[in-house]
């Protein structure tokens, strides 16, 4: 399973650096439980362009990072794997979304059927990043971008669900 972070797990400050100002949407945290209940990897891949334009520093986002996890520990969840791309989108870039780099290196690192996957974010590159790495689903949220992009971006997402929240994400996928 593979997560946005920003506006697919928590609220798109834009350019997220203080770990303070971490907030999840409702119901992520048990959501993301019944994932690996299922017996899911949870792995979260981040375009962190913030970085790259120098608005914050890599240690940022890690110290972001680190409260996320060490939060949804309380709900037992633990992620495999954090993946993220600090270039800035004019600089050249192997893992940047919507490149499946880092979905293959999940593949060959731990072992996760691709095509047994999902992909869930905000953004049109999250749907493409799923479907450029063959994944069996791309899933697109409304929080954060979600809802503006299935109104501008609709002819693009042909194929991809659309649901409201992460947890309907997963309610989704649990069902299938
Ligand atoms: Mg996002």
């Amino acid at each position: 399973m593979f997560l946005d972070r920003d506006g697919t797990i928590n609220i798109d400050r834009h350019y997220l650096s203080d770990p303070a100002k971490l907030e999840f949407y409702p119901g992520v945290g048990p959501a993301l439980r019944r994932l690996m209940d299922a017996g899911f990897l949870l792995f979260v891949v981040t375009n962190q362009s913030g970085i790259g334009r120098g608005y914050y520093t890599e240690a940022d986002m890690h110290a972001v990072n680190d409260r996320m996890v060490a939060l949804l520990a309380a709900d037992g969840v633990a992620f495999e794997k954090i993946y993220f791309s600090p270039e800035a989108p004019e600089q050249p870039s192997p893992n940047r979304k919507p490149s499946p780099r880092s979905l293959l290196d999940a593949r060959d690192e731990f072992g996760v059927d691709l095509s047994r996957s999902f992909m869930v974010g905000d953004k049109l590159i999250d749907v493409d990043t799923g479907r450029n790495a063959g994944c069996a689903a791309s899933l697109l949220v409304r929080t954060g971008y979600g809802a503006e992009t299935e109104r501008k971006d609709a002819a693009k997402l042909a194929g991809a669900v659309v649901v409201d929240d992460l947890p309907g994400a997963v309610a989704w996928i649990l069902a299938r």
